[in-house]
């Protein structure tokens, strides 16, 4: 009673707006990088007739397993593999982005969050309707679908981590890798009627359960989540003017009960700053640096989480490794043998290929 008293209201402006516009930006860039990739399919497929022949680097962003790859080819050699340069700086600045402030890739940038954000709150409309509260997954069973994502990072990560550098190369060179965004392409275009039902309850179940698809099985954000503990930047709220007032629990889309912590040390967090906007008494709940405690301005971290990407991005445009260099003649030429180019051997199978191929090098010397 006398905590409420003493209250001190917060009039901070939410940043709720700007994060919408950020991430409506963000939904148009992919659409519009959509767009010029369905005419540079469409250019293929009419072996070069068509005028359109520019082809957004931008598209590997959605290969992120090739990007890790590269990664893992950066580390294993120190070279930015040339067949998805931009896909290797993408996936850097998402994972830079991730680990200045937490999760935030997620509910900032996404358009799978954006998406999984807007059906979720549209499912929490019904759910106050009928059942007037939230629906909740019994917790046990929400740890153990929580590690599906992890156990898919692990299985993913695993297979490229046992990689040797010849494998890695023997994968990134091959037609399958350059030809991987066409195929993907191909993939939701002509798209089979079992991943549509998959599609439709994926959809289904995060209309009953907020984020399903990015809380349970999205191995992206299973990386992310990792590397968002690594961040220095922390929700923390200060239990003195604390009111229990419990907005904060109840404002949060991940279902993490800020009000109980002092510190959101979640793998779950996503740094929407629902829970901070909500906050009704000024000085209470804040997105601070573990450490020195200094408080990060809302407006800091929407336009950090921006300019870092950019920057990272920029990085990659401005040293020459954003636009692969594959002639257009090639991609005209393996698009014509686009249905029988399949994925490569198992990973054990390109690294026994290639410790015999090794072999056979040091047998005729
Ligand atoms: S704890 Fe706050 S910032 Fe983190 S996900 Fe919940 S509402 Fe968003
Ligand atoms: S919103 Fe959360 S942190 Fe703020 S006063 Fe209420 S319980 Fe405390």
């Amino acid at each position: 009673m006398e905590k409420k008293e003493k209250i001190i209201k917060n009039l901070e402006k939410p940043i709720q707006k700007i994060r919408f516009i950020v991430q409506l930006l963000f939904a148009l860039l992919c659409i519009w990088i959509g767009i010029e990739f369905s005419q540079f399919v469409l250019f293929l497929e009419t072996a070069g007739a068509a005028d359109f022949s520019y082809r957004p680097p931008g598209v590997e962003g959605f290969l992120p397993i090739s990007a890790l790859m590269s990664v893992y080819y950066f580390i294993l050699s120190g070279n930015i593999h040339p067949i998805h340069p931009a896909g290797f700086f993408i996936f850097l600045a998402i994972v830079g982005v991730s680990l200045a402030f937490g999760k935030s890739f997620c509910s900032w940038m996404c358009p799978i969050g954006t998406l999984s954000e807007f059906v979720g709150e549209f499912g929490e409309k019904i759910h106050k309707k009928f059942f007037k509260r939230r629906i909740k997954i019994w917790k046990y069973l929400d740890y153990v679908l929580r590690s599906l994502k992890y156990l898919l990072l692990f299985f993913f990560a695993f297979s490229i981590f046992s990689m040797t550098s010849l494998a890695l190369e023997y994968f990134l060179d091959g037609a399958y890798n350059i030809m991987a965004d066409v195929k993907m392409w191909y993939f939701f275009a002509n798209i089979s009627q079992f991943s549509l039902i998959v599609i439709g309850v994926l959809f289904l179940l995060s209309i009953i359960y907020r984020n399903f698809w990015c809380r349970y099985l999205c191995p992206y954000g299973a990386l992310l989540g990792i590397t968002s503990l690594l961040s220095p930047a922390k929700i923390k709220r200060n239990p003195v003017s604390c009111i229990d007032c419990a907005l904060c629990a109840k404002a949060c889309p991940s279902f993490i009960k800020v009000d109980k912590v002092l510190t959101v040390r979640s793998d779950e967090c996503t740094t929407c700053l629902n829970c901070v906007d909500v906050c009704p008494v000024k000085d209470t709940l804040e997105l601070k640096l573990i450490g020195n405690e200094k408080k990060i301005n809302k407006k800091t971290v929407a336009f950090g989480v921006v300019l870092l990407f950019v920057a990272i991005t920029g990085f990659g445009m401005i040293t020459g490794n954003w636009h692969n260099k594959i002639p257009k003649e090639i991609y005209i030429e393996l698009y014509k043998n686009i249905n029988s180019i399949g994925h490569p051997r198992s990973i054990s199978d390109i690294n026994k290929l290639n410790k015999e191929s090794e072999k056979g090098v040091e047998n005729g010397r």
